[in-house]
């Protein structure tokens, strides 16, 4: 019965600044102008063992512009971070190709999750710059959060729980189950 338990470790280990996020293998290569301090540069590298790396980073999906992986701090169950394999920090600084596949990969998960984990509608937005709220402002990123009706009741506004249904390995394995 592990579902609809409340839990909110990665609130606790984000606010005291657990580094688990840029931890794992060393990269075989870095995508050229990586930052190696930037975790969504360490997802977009490549690695001698990929798949030990995606598991590690939570990577999800990747194209040939794009990397796709879970927020390990989310806000709700699939929330999704979606970027560039690039480390840049403006919209202006994306080419053509980049922009349609982000906006492909952000289509094919809304249609993945609405029927892998019934989701009913999301959210999707990014923050530019760190006025706005980025959190890793020289790399962007898209968020997707996955919403269902009643998931926004007293509980995130009172006491900073969320509720999840799924641990991130969980969720991990069946979307790369779906995927397959
Ligand atoms: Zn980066």
């Amino acid at each position: 019965m592990d579902q609809n338990r409340i839990w909110a470790p990665w609130r606790l280990s984000y606010l005291l600044g657990d580094k688990s996020a840029t931890a794992g293998p060393e990269p075989e290569a870095w995508v050229e102008g990586a930052d190696h301090h930037c975790f969504l540069c360490r997802a977009a590298a490549s690695y001698i063992d990929e798949a030990a790396a995606r598991r590690v980073s939570l990577v999800v999906d990747s194209g040939r512009h794009t990397v796709a992986l879970l927020n390990r701090f989310p806000y709700n169950n699939g929330h999704l971070l979606m970027a560039p394999r690039r480390h840049v920090g403006q919209l202006h600084e994306l080419n053509n190709e980049e922009h349609l596949e982000i906006m492909h990969m952000l289509t094919r998960f809304t249609r993945l999750f609405s029927d892998l984990i019934k989701a009913e509608g999301f959210n999707i937005g990014l923050n530019l710059n760190r006025t706005a709220g980025a959190g890793v402002p020289g790399h962007l990123h898209w968020h997707l959060v996955p919403r269902w009706t009643g998931d926004s009741n007293f509980m995130p506004v009172t006491c900073d729980a969320r509720v999840i249904s799924q641990s991130l390995e969980a969720l991990w394995e069946a979307v790369a189950e779906a995927r397959m």
